[in-house]
This record gives structure tokens, sequence and C-alpha cells, in this order.
């Protein structure tokens, strides 16, 4: 029997099937492997010829398994990013829990006659235990306010006995006939065009573009509802768990109850069920971040990728991966449709889009409010004094609206306080030991951090090179600076950072964002966190405090990125309760970017991206790969990126480099990069296949990294 087991290598396993075990193709199983017991899933296949040799047999099966959609799926994955297939499964695996057998629940019902001596901590289980019903130990004795050990005695007595509770229910499920918001004239169509192929099936990408607060949501849930009404499992992805708040409450608006979360910071008991109850069919709605994608649905009937554009879908690390174009694929091999929905969508969507090769579905008016009107503050000009970060043209709007209990929005995609501090008497600046990266302080914690490996050190009292006193000074404004000048600025305002380092858990920055919706602050400052999808009714002027940040790199996707995230934060304004209006700072106000985020002209911003991205052969014109060469020496890597660039295969490619990667070291690993260039048509995943196996194998701590499609360098 042919076994894919969960381990980072290229073949299957061949192993022998011990008596009375029957397994199908697609079943999971336990096997050894080494010293160690692995999981793995039988696989199609030959298995290899055996030449006497003693087989090592299946330990066991266990209870998942995956069907032949999920399997090519794994595959594809695989194939496509040059991972081998075993560590893709282990992503879908990754849930052991879920795949033994599920242990009943122990509960206490009542079985005969009270006790002779009934006190009253005894009386008070009594009395909380109805007739027929069970519950478990710990549940009546929280609800009795009584030890588990008065419970205990009540059993003794044969007052109570204990029995098996099948295991609880799931969430119950959404229902797609309630009804929903009346929608406008344009929602109707969309949500028509969308809802057809999801009652029906059939593989089919539509990109759903409409302005932030267009009410792109509505519009795919009417297709989400098709698709449970056909008695299919829904997917919807978000970019950020810190978004899934708000999504599953008005998922449950809509459909009256929650869809399953998952994300990695759900616990491994809600992940078990999920993926069990995704697996049986139990649960139909499915709301989670990427890896949702791996997960073994019975009957999917539709993707939605909400936020399509966003950076988070893109994995970095272990299997590389886009989880929206890993969508697209998803629903081809499962033939359903798969909805791509964004405000500013992805280049490449947008080029598919207009080739035909996706619908292409707009909506081009916002449901209550018009768009925010769009300034910019030229920072040369109307900039504030040294040392202060919001012009005083901002200054004053915040004033207002806040003076009429209204919100404002500061945007930083900067955490912390400072981005670098140094010395002024001897030009010391701190960098991390392990990172080729500046630390960042964080006044609030009172440390010097870094945002690339963790390091975090005490912030000194002195230079740690000079000795000088008092000389040491922060350089430029991250969110915690921006925050301290809005509280100088207005003292009786309740000012609120939404940043992913100033939160201790996921409960804690739902709660956050929960205070902004609910209007109790009243100037936010924010990272990329509050860029995303989030409605704040309240809100009605957003300023960004430093809107060039994202174009000084040299990534060829600086102006998209930076495009698209000025566009959906000022997108954030005025869409509840009052008009919005937008400021942005910038050195360079005629750049095309802020030209085009302050002029609205979407179509021309993209086009004129596009024709830059043929001139050079970028994506969506040519393909793109990026390969990491990483070791603990600088020589070892160069070593190795030296040999593998002699082992470069002729072929219609460019390959440059190797070069230092722009973050030459993290985490004392030093980098260097090669960068694939090819034609569109070109196999890429082949071609990096074929070098990599004319170049000597990495050996020691070297590694080689492959990034397909890569989203920023
Ligand atoms: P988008 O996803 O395009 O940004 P949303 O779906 O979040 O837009 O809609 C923006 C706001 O407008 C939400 O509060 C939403 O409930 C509301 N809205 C959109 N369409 C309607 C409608 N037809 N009836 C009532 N409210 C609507
Ligand atoms: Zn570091």
């Amino acid at each position: 029997m042919n076994v894919l087991v969960t381990v980072a290598l290229e073949r299957t396993y061949t192993y022998a099937v011990p008596d009375g075990l029957s397994l199908r193709v697609g079943d999971v199983v336990v096997v050894p492997f080494g010293p160690r017991l692995m999981l793995g899933v039988v696989w199609e296949g030959v298995p290899e010829p055996i030449d006497g040799k003693k087989l090592k047999a299946v330990e066991r099966k266990l209870d998942g398994h995956l069907d032949a959609t999920m399997r090519r799926f794994v595959s594809w994955v695989a194939d496509y990013t040059v991972t081998p297939p075993g560590q893709v499964l282990r992503m879908v695996l990754r849930v052991p829990g879920a795949l033994l057998p599920e242990k009943p629940v122990l509960a206490l019902r009542l079985a005969g006659p009270p006790p002779d001596r009934l006190t009253e901590a005894r009386r008070r289980v009594l009395d909380v235990l109805g007739h027929g019903e069970a519950r478990t130990k710990a549940a009546l004795a929280e609800a009795a306010r009584v030890s588990t050990s008065v419970v205990d005695g009540l059993v003794e007595a044969g007052t109570l006995r204990q029995v098996e509770l099948p295991p609880e229910p799931l969430v119950p499920p959404p229902d797609p006939d309630r009804p929903h918001k009346a929608l406008t004239e344009s929602q109707e169509e969309a949500a028509e065009a969308l809802s057809g192929p999801a009652a029906e099936g059939g593989f089919e990408v539509t990109l759903l573009e409409g302005v932030t607060g267009s009410g792109k949501t509505e519009v795919y849930f009417e297709a989400v509802a098709a698709a449970l009404k056909a008695g299919r499992q829904v997917l919807v992805l978000v970019p950020e768990i810190s978004l899934t708040g708000q999504f599953l409450e008005r998922f449950e608006a809509r459909f009256g109850a929650r869809p399953a979360e998952w994300h990695s910071d759900a616990t491994p008991k809600a992940r078990e069920r999920t993926w069990r109850g995704v697996a049986s069919g139990e649960v139909r709605a499915v709301a989670g971040a990427r890896s949702a994608l791996f997960l073994p649905f019975r009957e999917l009937g539709l993707i939605v990728v909400d936020e399509e554009h966003d950076p988070a879908y893109k994995q970095e690390d272990g299997v590389i991966y886009n989880a929206r174009d890993m969508a697209v694929v998803r629903g081809m091999l499962s033939e359903i449709p798969v909805v791509l929905s964004s405000a500013t969508p992805s280049v490449e969507s947008r080029a598919n889009a207009q080739k035909g090769r996706y619908r292409h579905i707009t909506l081009h008016e916002r449901f209550a409010m018009p768009m925010p009107d769009i300034t910019a503050i030229d920072m040369r000009t109307e900039g504030p004094e040294r040392g202060r970060w919001l012009a005083p043209a901002l200054v004053k709007a915040i004033a207002e609206e806040t003076g009429h209990g209204r919100q404002a929005l500061l945007f930083l995609n900067r955490r912390g306080y400072a981005p670098l501090t140094l010395c002024r008497k001897c030009g010391y600046r701190f960098e991390c030991p392990n990172c080729s990266a500046w630390l960042v302080e964080h006044r609030f914690r009172g440390t010097l951090a870094c945002h690339h490996c963790g390091f975090e050190t005490g912030r000194p009292d002195k230079c740690p090179n000079c000795a000088a006193e008092h000389s040491l000074v922060p350089c430029g404004p991250g969110v915690e600076r921006v925050a301290e000048e809005a509280m100088s600025l207005f003292p009786d305002r309740r000012v609120l950072i939404l940043s992913s380092d100033v939160v201790a858990s996921l409960a804690d920055l739902r709660e956050r964002f929960a205070v902004v919706e609910r209007g109790e602050a009243d100037i936010v400052i924010g990272t990329q966190l509050v860029a995303k999808g989030h409605n704040f009714p309240h809100l009605s002027v957003v300023g960004v405090v430093d809107a060039d940040l994202g174009l000084a790199s040299a990534d060829p996707r600086a102006a998209e990125r930076t495009f698209q995230l000025l566009q959906q934060v000022t997108g954030r304004a005025g869409r509840g309760l009052h008009e919005g209006r937008a400021f942005v700072q910038t050195f360079e106000p005629s750049h095309p970017v802020m030209a085009a985020i302050v002029s609205g002209d979407k179509d021309g911003f993209y086009e004129r991206e596009l024709e830059a991205r043929a001139r050079q052969g970028l994506p969506p014109f040519g393909r793109l790969a990026a390969l990491v060469v990483s070791a603990n020496a600088r020589e070892q890597a160069v070593a190795h990126a030296k040999a593998m660039a002699l082992a470069v295969p002729s072929g219609d490619v460019r390959v440059l480099g190797p070069a230092d990667a722009p973050l030459a070291v993290i985490r004392g690993r030093h980098r260097l990069r090669f960068l694939v260039k090819a034609p569109r048509g070109l196999d890429m995943a082949a071609f990096i296949r074929a070098w990599l196996s004319a170049s000597p194998k990495p050996a020691g701590n070297v590694r080689v990294s492959v990034d397909i499609d890569p989203v920023s360098f």
C-alpha cells in the first residue's frame, strides 16, 4: 500500500497492510517512519517493488479520509510551490485530535431517591438538576455552587448515575432562508449574478469589485445563501483574524447562526471540532484565515476570498503559497465558483477580469454615504513644526469632527514609538544583534525591539557606545508617538491605539475594535490592522500620517500596495452615520499614487500600473520567483549560491543574483537571493525543480527556500 507520510520528502512509501484491516485510498493512517510513528494518507500510485525486504506495516487506521479532490489539491499545491507533497499534507492533518474517535462526555443524571443524609449542599445539587436532565460533574457543581466532592457523594449514595452523552452538537446550521436586507438595484443585480453559479456549481471565478461601503459583503452573502440552499458548504476567507469578529456578527445577523471559525488563535479543541464537522458535513459554513483552505470539506460549494488583494493571504514560511491563488485552484479542482472581493483588487486579478478570464462585477456607489473627500497635505509647505507629525489642517479637522462627537482615525503603518533610536553625540544606532534591522522603540513597554526576530531589550539611559547621558533620541514616528502627540493636542479626547503589539490577546483586540465601533473612543491611531474591511460607523475623518512610507522600497509592487492601503484606509471615513473626509500627508503630492488617491481615478491607476508591468515583463505579463539561500555563516550561503548560479539550466529565463536579500540577516541567518524572471507561459515550478536538481544538495545548515509568485521583496 502506498502511503504519503507527513514528512518533507518527495516520494510516497510502501507499507504492508495487517490482516483484518481494510484500507481505501484516502484513508488517514498511522505508520512507523524511522524511529517514530507518523501520520499519513493512503495514496494513489503503484507500490514500489519490495524485492524481499520485510515491509513495515501500517500501524492503524484513523477516522479521517481525504477524497480524490482533496488529494489532487495537495499534489497540485506541492507541485506548484515546489514543496514536497508530504509537507503540504501536514498542513491538512495539522489537527491530530480530530482523527481519533471522539470521546463521549460523561454526565450525571437522577437515578434513585434522595439520600438519607440530605445536606443543604446536596439539596442544592438536586435542585439544579431537572428530571431526565444530564449534566457534567463540573457543570453541576458550578451551577449548585458546591465542590465536586458533594456531587461524588450523591453518586455513591445511588441518587445520581453516570451516563455517556453524545458529543456536544456543533454550531447550529446557518439558515439561508431568513429575510435579508433589501438590496439596491445594482446590488440585487450583482447578487443574482453570483447566486446562479453558487446554486448550480461549476468552476467560475468572479471578481466582485466595489468601492468601500458599496455592500460587497451583503452581495456575496446572497451567493453564500444560494450555496447553502443547494445543500453545499461554504468557505469565506478573511485576511486577518482581527477581522473575523465583525464578520461573524454580520454573518449571524444574516443567517441566524455563526459560521465555524478557523484560525491559529482558536483553541485546539475548537479546531478539532471544526475539522471534524467540516469533514462530516455537519459544519455548513467556515470563516477563516488562509489555512482554512486546507480543511477537508465534504461538499464544498463556494469559496469567497474577502479583501482578495491583501498581502496577508501570502504564507511566507513553510509551504510558501498565496491563499487567494490556491483558492482559485481549489475551486477549479472542486468544480465550484470562487468569488474574489475587493475595493482595490490586485493588479493580477484586475488583469484577469479585463482579459475575460474572470467575470467582473462592479458596484460603483456606496450604499448610504458619498465617498469621502480626499485632500493631499503637502508636508514641504503645509507640514507641522519639527518634531511634530500632524499638519495644522489635519489637526483642525480632528478638532472639528471630534468636537461634534464624531471619530478621527490616524493611520501610520509603523508599530511602536520610533523606528530608530540614535545617539546625538556619537551617532550610534541601536541595531538588532540577530537581524539587519534597527531596533524599534516601544515606549509603553519601555523597550527596544526587533520586529523580525522578537529580540527585546530595555531602553538604556546612556549611550552604550560613548556613555553620554541623555543623548539618545528617537527618530521618526510610530503609532505610539503619534498617539502621544494627539493626547497632548487633545487632552480631553479619548485616544486609542489599534496595533497588534499593544493588545494582549485576540479577545482584547476584538474588544478594542468594538470600543471604536460603539463610538467610545474619539481619536484612533492604527497600523494596517485598521485599514482592512472594518465598519466604524462614527468615523468621519481619516488622516494618513505618512503616505509616502511604502513607496520608498524597490519592491515592484510598492505602488500597487500603497495605492491599495491608502484607498482602503481613506475609505474607512464616512461609511456609517456621517459624511467623511480624508487627509493624506505627503512630501510628494504629485506622485501618481497620491494623484490617483486624491482624484479617485482608480481605473487610471490600474491602467498605468499594468502598462508599467508590461514594459518590465513583471506579473501578470511575466512570471517571477524568488529563491533565498540562507546559512548561519555568510560564507556558506555565498558558496552555495555561487554553486547554484553555475547550475542554472539554459532556457528562456533570466536569473538575477545572487544578491543580498533585502533583509540580509534575519534571526542570525545570512540570506542571499536569486530572482527568476520568465515569460508568462513558462512552467516556473518545472524550471526550478530542474535547477535545484542540477545544483549541489544544500549541506549542513544551508537552506534554499522557493517563493513562487513572491508578493513583496
Ligand atoms: P463593503 O463590503 O463593500 O465595504 P458592506 O457590505 O460592508 O460594504 O456595506 C457597508 C455598510 O452598508 C454596511 O454597514 C452594510 O450593512 C450597509 N449596507 C450595504 N448595503 C445595504 C442594504 N442594501 N441595506 C442596508 N444596509 C446596507
Ligand atoms: Zn532581530
